[in-house]
């Protein structure tokens, strides 16, 4: 048996198949979802973890852990780790640059992934309790645009709480599945809009006869409803300050029940139009109260939600889809029960959006359909994922050569066939690079290895190279020398997981420099061109040079001479010109050698 889980920043969720269907486990209280929070008692006595330890969030914040799952995989002097560990009123620790974050209470040391592994324990004991018997083995979800540390680290807090991670499962990807089992026979395509506390995705996935094809995902691991808890705490704090100017408001306590407040009144006018805000004896004797319309939380949220926009239109695109070709967008997350969240979805995707999923457990429940899946309890059903930037080689002039292409469908395989740039070369580099831009060195390296081949005058070497990307993500490259069919395979990590921030930065820049790249790739091919035709044309001259007038050759002579001088400068309408001057220039020499060959090929036939 597998179970899914849904390892959110605010809540998490376990569910399993039972009897064909994904259910969800309640603990012993009966509740699905378990506060992502755990409290570290001063004693030093066993941590506490979900409900128990969301209520001691107020009343001691310093030791009170949430939205660890922003801290995650984290590295310290990354700008969105500082910003969130300014943000916490626990201890962060990430004075090291480059090394994991972690959590300091009382002296003591709480890594990221080890405060996690005590809610997956949790959830694992309360599993176990409702289902009778001991489980082993979980699916995990995380955002789309976690990268590999952050997957890495949530695999290690499964194993640290006691399962074998059979799966790191996307959310939206898990979303989606809740999503099309039940359209199963359909063929539709899908967004799905997922924006929870801490994180927004947004996948376009295709969906028929059960086969669910990821087209494209975009989205931003640090864009949630805490970011709106955040400004309504701060508005709070302003009219806290307003009525009380004599009062402290550093007090950690006091901002921590400004954003429980926050998150309550936020909550409220998903359904209401206006809610009042009351903190009792919030300075002294004195109580805070304050109301807020729906108005007013909108203006306030409005810049945080309108993010949501550009990561929409970039999926979209990068798909090559316009809202019409979509059949639904599909609303998941906590936060997409705000109306606005909801009217921004649906003015994006011109329609009304699609709110059957309920919004804390369709990622849950689609990580216990691919459990189900792993485990053979589901069947019909295929889930392929997408490759976040382009994969290729590095080739002559240290240019790119994409073999896969961004956004396509894993597992997936694509292939080449590559020669010798140098006569008798004995190996060729294969330099593995993954990227949007046009020169290698503006790109991402996964490695290189080298292949032997026979040695061969110039480009008459083929090397055939193939690139797979399995299920899982792992990247296979092979090369092989298709004379001696000698190969050799190389397994490089993972194509998939790329962090969001080198994701977004790369591809930023390589909208950014398109023209200066552009203008690059041409200048080096527009150099390869030239500097093959020189030694081709210099050939044909000692072999046919004599047949032609002595103008004519003084004219190559000239002609060369100008290639070389533009080939030494940076201009390309010069080289361009240059390259094609020596074209015309030897149109005779050409012709004659060309039927100089056709002679002797008529000749070798006998026909003359
Ligand atoms: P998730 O990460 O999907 O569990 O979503 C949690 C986020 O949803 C938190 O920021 C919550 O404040 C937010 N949320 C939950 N219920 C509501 C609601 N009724 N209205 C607005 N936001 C909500």
């Amino acid at each position: 048996m597998i179970v899914g889980i849904d390892l959110g920043t605010t809540n998490s969720l376990i569910g399993v198949m039972e009897a064909g269907f994904p259910v969800l486990l309640a603990d012993a209280e009966g509740r699905r979802l378990t506060p992502s929070v755990v409290y570290f008692p001063a004693d030093g006595s066993a941590p506490l973890v979900g409900a128990p330890a969301a209520r001691m969030r107020l009343l001691e914040p310093a030791r009170t852990v949430h939205s660890v799952k922003r801290f995650i995989g984290a590295r310290s002097g990354e700008d969105s780790t500082t910003t969130d560990a300014a943000r916490v009123p626990y201890e962060v620790d990430d004075a090291t640059p480059g090394a994991p974050v972690s959590m300091r209470m009382d002296g003591r040391i709480h890594t990221p992934e080890e405060i996690s592994s005590h809610i997956l324990a949790k959830l694992k004991t309360d599993a176990e309790r409702a289902l009778g018997q001991m489980i082993s083995r979980a699916v995990i979800t995380v955002p789309a645009y976690f990268n590999e540390a952050q997957r890495a680290a949530t695999r290690r807090a499964g194993e640290l709480a006691g399962f074998k991670v059979e799966r790191i499962l996307n959310e939206p990807t898990a979303a989606a599945l809740t999503y099309g089992l039940e359209r199963l026979g359909e063929k539709s395509r899908v967004a799905v809009f997922d924006f929870g506390g801490g994180t927004f995705d947004l996948s376009i996935l295709e969906l028929s006869d059960g086969l669910f094809q990821v087209l494209a995902t975009n989205g931003n691991t640090h864009l949630g409803g805490d970011d709106i808890d955040r400004v309504l705490a701060a508005q709070l704090l302003e009219r806290f300050q307003e009525q009380f100017p004599a009062a402290d408001v550093t007090s950690p306590i006091l901002l921590s029940t400004l954003r429980d407040a926050a998150e309550r009144a936020k909550m409220l006018l998903s359904t209401a139009m206006e809610t009042r805000v009351e903190i009792p004896f919030a300075a002294g004797a004195e109580s805070l109260v304050a109301t807020i319309t729906r108005d007013e939380l909108e203006w306030l949220a409005r810049p945080t939600v309108e993010r949501c926009r550009f990561h929409c239109l970039r999926a979209l695109e990068d798909a090559k889809l316009k809202p019409s070709d979509l059949q639904a967008v599909v609303l998941v997350g906590g936060s997409t029960r705000m109306p606005m969240v909801r009217a921004l979805a649906g003015e994006i995707f011109e329609r009304e959006p699609d709110t059957t999923q309920h919004p804390d457990e369709a990622v849950a429940m689609g990580a216990v359909i691919q459990a189900g899946i792993l485990s053979g309890a589901v069947q019909n059903v295929t889930l392929l994922d997408v490759t976040p930037l382009s994969l290729g080689l590095e080739t002559f002039g240290g240019l790119m050569n994409v073999l896969i292409p961004r956004n396509s469908t894993i597992p997936t395989k694509a292939g080449e066939m590559f020669t010798n740039a140098a006569a008798n070369q004995r190996a060729m580099r294969i330099h593995v690079v993954q990227g949007e831009r046009e020169m290698v060195r503006d790109n991402f390296s996964l490695g290189q290895f080298e292949i032997e081949f026979e040695p061969a005058p110039r480009y008459q070497a083929r090397v055939g190279v193939q690139f797979e990307i399995d299920a899982n993500g792992l990247l296979k490259v092979l090369a092989r020398d298709t004379k001696t069919g000698l190969e050799r395979v190389v397994e490089l990590k993972s194509a998939v997981d790329v962090a969001d921030e080198r994701v977004g930065k790369m591809i930023a820049d390589s909208v950014e420099h398109a023209f200066d790249d552009f203008h690059e790739r041409r200048l080096i091919e527009a150099r390869l061109k030239a500097n093959e035709m020189k030694p081709a044309v210099r050939h044909a001259l000692d072999a046919a040079g004599s047949e032609l007038s002595a103008e004519e050759r003084a004219d190559i002579e000239r002609r060369l001479a100008d290639l070389n001088r533009a080939l030494g400068g940076e201009s390309l309408p010069a080289l361009q010109e240059a390259t094609s001057a020596l074209d015309d220039a030897t149109q005779t020499l050409a012709t004659i050698l060309m039927e100089r060959a056709m002679e002797d090929a008529l000749r070798k036939k006998g026909v003359i």
